[in-house]
Formats: C-alpha cells, sequence, structure tokens
C-alpha cells in the first residue's frame, strides 16, 4: 500500500478550522475509477479560500485541498486512461467535497479527466491552471458573443493575480488593446510586459458607479466583482460584453440596469467546475495554441510541497503575483 503526504484541512467540534501535513496511504483515499500520481499542481485563489477557511470552499472534512493536478495515470478502470498516460483535472468539486490535488496521489472520477494537451508540458499545464483556463473560458465567451478587437480597447481587473495576467496576456495576444486594472501599482512594468497597453489604479474604479459612466471599452474580463465590476460595467461601450469569472473584491454587485437596457452591455457569467469535456479540451487547445511561453513563464513562481500552505494563506491576501506552479513528485 503506497504511502504519501497529503495537506490535510480538518474542523473541530467548535468549528474551527485547521491545516497540517499528513501521511495518508492509498485506502484512504475517496471513491474514484482513476488514480493519478500527482506530479504537479497549483495555487489559486480558491485554494487559498479553502485552507484560510475565508470563505466556505470546503464541504466535505477533513478535506485534502487542490482544485486541479497534472500527473500520471497509475491505475484506471475507465477504458478511457490506462497506466502511464498523463492527464490533467480541473474543478469538479475535487479540493472542495473530493480529496484534491495537494498529495501524492489522487483518485478521482475518469470523467473529470482529460488527457493531457499537445504542445503543453505537465509543468505549463499547471502554470496555466484553472485560473488561466477561466481566463481562456473568458476569451471564449466574449468570442462567442461577438465583440472582436475592432470594437475597441479591452479592460481586465485584478491584472496582477492569476486569471488577470493570463487575460492580460491572451488579449493582447489576440490583438486587443488591453487595459490592466490593479491595486499594486508596482506591477505597471510587469503587466506591460505581459502586453497591457495601459495599466489603471483600481482606485479609480472603486467609488460608487455612476448609472452610465463615459464609454471607454469594449470587453472585460473580471476577476474581482463588487463594486469594480459595476464601475466596469458603467463604462463598458455600446453592445459591448464583459465576462465575470471572480470575486476576489466581493460577492457583491451594486450595478442597475443601465447598462443593460441603454446600451445593450451583455454580463458573461463564467463557471468554470462543470464545464462540459468538450469545450474543456477547446479551452486547453486554444492555450496550447496562443498563450504566449515565455510571457507564461514571466508570470509563473514555481514551489515546492512544503511551500503550498504559506502559498495558499499568501493568496487570499492579494500578495501572489501572477501563476504560481507546485512541483509534487
Ligand atoms: P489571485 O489572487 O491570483 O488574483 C486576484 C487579484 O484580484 C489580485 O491579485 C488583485 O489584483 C485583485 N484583488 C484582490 N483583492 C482585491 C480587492 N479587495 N479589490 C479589488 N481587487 C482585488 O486569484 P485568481 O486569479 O486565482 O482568482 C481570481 C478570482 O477568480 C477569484 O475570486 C477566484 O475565486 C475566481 N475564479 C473563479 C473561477 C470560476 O470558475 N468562476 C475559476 C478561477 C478563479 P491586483 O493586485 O492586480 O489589483
Amino acid at each position: 500500500m503506497q504511502r504519501f503526504k497529503a495537506v490535510l484541512v480538518e474542523r473541530g467540534a467548535d468549528k474551527k478550522q485547521s491545516v497540517s501535513v499528513v501521511d495518508l496511504d492509498e485506502s484512504q483515499l475517496m471513491e474514484g475509477d482513476v488514480t493519478v500520481r500527482v506530479t504537479h499542481t497549483t495555487v489559486n485563489y480558491k485554494d487559498g479560500l479553502a485552507i484560510t477557511g475565508k470563505l466556505p470552499v470546503v464541504r466535505r472534512w477533513p478535506m485534502v485541498p487542490g482544485i486541479d493536478f497534472a500527473g500520471e495515470v497509475v491505475s484506471s478502470s475507465d477504458p478511457v486512461f490506462k497506466p502511464g498516460d498523463r492527464v490533467v483535472l480541473n474543478g469538479w468539486g475535487v479540493g472542495e467535497v473530493h480529496y484534491g490535488a495537494y498529495a501524492g496521489l489522487a483518485r478521482v472520477k475518469g470523467d473529470w479527466l482529460i488527457h493531457a494537451p499537445d504542445g503543453l508540458t505537465p509543468a505549463e499545464t499547471m502554470a496555466i491552471g484553472t485560473a488561466g483556463y477561466t481566463a481562456m473560458l473568458c476569451l471564449l465567451a466574449l468570442e462567442a458573443h461577438g465583440v472582436t478587437p475592432a470594437a475597441g480597447p479591452a479592460i481586465v481587473t485584478g491584472a496582477s493575480g492569476g486569471v488577470g495576467s493570463v487575460a492580460v496576456s491572451l488579449l493582447s495576444g489576440q490583438g486587443w488593446q488591453v487595459t490592466a486594472v490593479t491595486g499594486r501599482a508596482e506591477e505597471a512594468e510587469y503587466l506591460k510586459s505581459l502586453g497591457a497597453a495601459e495599466v489603471l489604479d483600481r482606485a479609480e474604479l472603486s467609488g460608487a458607479p455612476k448609472l452610465l459612466g463615459s464609454e471607454r471599452w469594449a470587453a472585460g474580463i473580471d476577476s474581482v466583482g463588487g463594486t469594480t465590476l459595476a464601475n466596469v460595467l458603467s463604462m463598458t461601450m455600446a453592445e459591448g460584453a464583459v465576462a465575470a469569472c471572480g470575486n476576489a473584491g466581493g460577492m457583491d454587485l451594486p450595478t442597475s440596469v443601465a447598462p443593460f437596457i441603454l446600451r445593450g452591455v451583455s454580463l458573461l457569467g463564467i463557471n468554470s467546475v462543470t464545464v462540459p469535456r468538450e469545450r474543456r479540451v477547446e479551452a486547453w487547445t486554444r492555450l496550447a495554441r496562443d498563450l504566449d511561453r515565455s510571457k507564461l513563464n514571466a508570470m509563473t513562481t514555481t514551489i515546492g510541497f512544503d511551500d503550498l500552505i504559506p502559498t495558499a494563506q499568501a493568496i487570499v491576501e492579494g500578495k501572489v503575483r501572477g501563476r504560481v506552479v507546485a512541483e509534487i513528485g
């Protein structure tokens, strides 16, 4: 029986949450038809929420957090996967209600896995991770809506974060003139190196939004929510669209119907967790094709297993720049 290290979050009788590194063996894994040796994982904002308990991401106790991994199949009763296959998983409640990626081994449903996309190394898939994959889902949603760079600039909020950094790179690579919104003025050069044409202080979008502001961008990718998203909507051009995927600045949305009914603005909701396999494969294929590798490298920090917990704590404090890859084994 193989033993391996895992991060475990537990909740005491007083409902207080704690996190530690433990030794598990294979028999303690949850049900699933494919067992995977995790080689790489990452730290997303949601992992930070799970480990700190800041929001109720974990809904089954105890829990091994980690919402995405790259790895190699060890055993499988699913005919789609055989031992030695390279696979990627993100979403499906893994790290929330099913033991997740912060462990040497994971056992999951074959339906949740995809084969590792051609053209990306396992480390690159996790440098992209759920955050980058979600940025691509946002881009696909904007494209499906029909908005193009010819219509005007695009705005990205939470730009120095994981979703934001990948969104800036992807949009600029597709010919968009990108306005990057950040609370970290010191990251202006970093954002320009990813392709931002303009960097806007987060404070400029944090006041009470007007019903309608001056029209400034045709498209947006928002990972912040709250007042920031409300301001973005009020300044989106007629027939423009904003893909909303995050709540780093709040769960609320203090907006009005004015942008929707007077400018025909569309708000496109993005949930990466339960996207069907075909769209997952499409998103990963586009990432492999379109994401500039030198920009991906520039936004990525590599850590080890023992750094997972402190990095997860740092991400909810807005202290992590870009993306993080964790090498597990
Ligand atoms: P990061 O922490 O890497 O990025 C979030 C960024 O938001 C920060 O870097 C910061 O950018 C900005 N930010 C943080 N706090 C505030 C605040 N109080 N007000 C305004 N801006 C703030 O997280 P991720 O990129 O991993 O995730 C971003 C969001 O997207 C999260 O809410 C996450 O839950 C969500 N998400 C949703 C998914 C879905 O399926 N819908 C999938 C993946 C992520 P800066 O310093 O540049 O201002």
